[in-house]
């Protein structure tokens, strides 16, 4: 990784719904109807302008994602992207779909102008994936994409937990050990 791709990821501890960024990116379910955690957050602190926009979307499968307005949030987009559920598919597909998650959130980000993106921990929750291996992938895949992108300047991971937040900062200063 180097140091310039290095410098647009931040990792913070909180509520992605008070994050004031372009896009946050919501770890939603296939019907798109709101449920539990993080989406539930986001639908609450959004309104139900939000609700009706994701009615009219009529659903998403794992490993695409849609975008919406924020409406009542100071984010000024919605990215839903559905994770896999960790122990209903093999490991491997599991982590090739989660991979799909943050390739398709970045390239709609990308596609509508959002220059900061902020990220909750996709599948870590109710989904249950383990938190290092989803940690790897998303910071894996979000260094690749910035690689080569120009219109995203910024990808924030937002995590509930200080456990969290340790897992990925550790392993954002494991890649700099190991970087050109
Ligand atoms: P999934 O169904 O994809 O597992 P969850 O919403 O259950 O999604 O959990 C995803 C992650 O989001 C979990 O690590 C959870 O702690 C975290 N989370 C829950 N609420 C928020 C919030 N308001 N801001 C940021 N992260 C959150």
């Amino acid at each position: 990784m180097n140091t310039e791709v290095r410098d647009r990821i931040d990792i913070r501890r909180g509520d992605i719904t008070r994050l004031t960024v372009d896009a946050i990116v919501n770890a939603a379910n296939t019907s798109l109807l709101g449920g539990g955690g993080v989406d539930g957050a986001i639908h609450r602190a959004a309104g139900p302008q939000l609700l009706e926009e994701c009615r009219s979307i009529g659903g998403c499968p794992t490993g695409e994602a849609r975008i919406t307005g924020g409406y009542n949030l100071p984010a000024r987009f919605v990215i839903h992207t559905v994770g896999p559920v960790y122990h209903r598919t093999t490991p491997a597909k599991a982590e090739g779909l989660l991979m799909s998650c943050y390739e398709n959130s970045l390239a709609l980000a990308s596609q509508n102008g959002a220059e900061e993106v902020a990220f909750p921990a996709i599948s870590c929750g109710i989904y249950g994936y383990p938190i290092e291996k989803a940690c790897r992938v998303a910071i894996d895949t979000t260094i690749r994409f910035l690689e080569t992108e120009t219109v995203v300047k910024k990808v924030i991971f937002v995590l509930f937990s200080e456990g969290d937040s340790k897992v990925y900062a550790d392993y954002l200063v494991h890649l700099e050990n190991f970087s050109d």
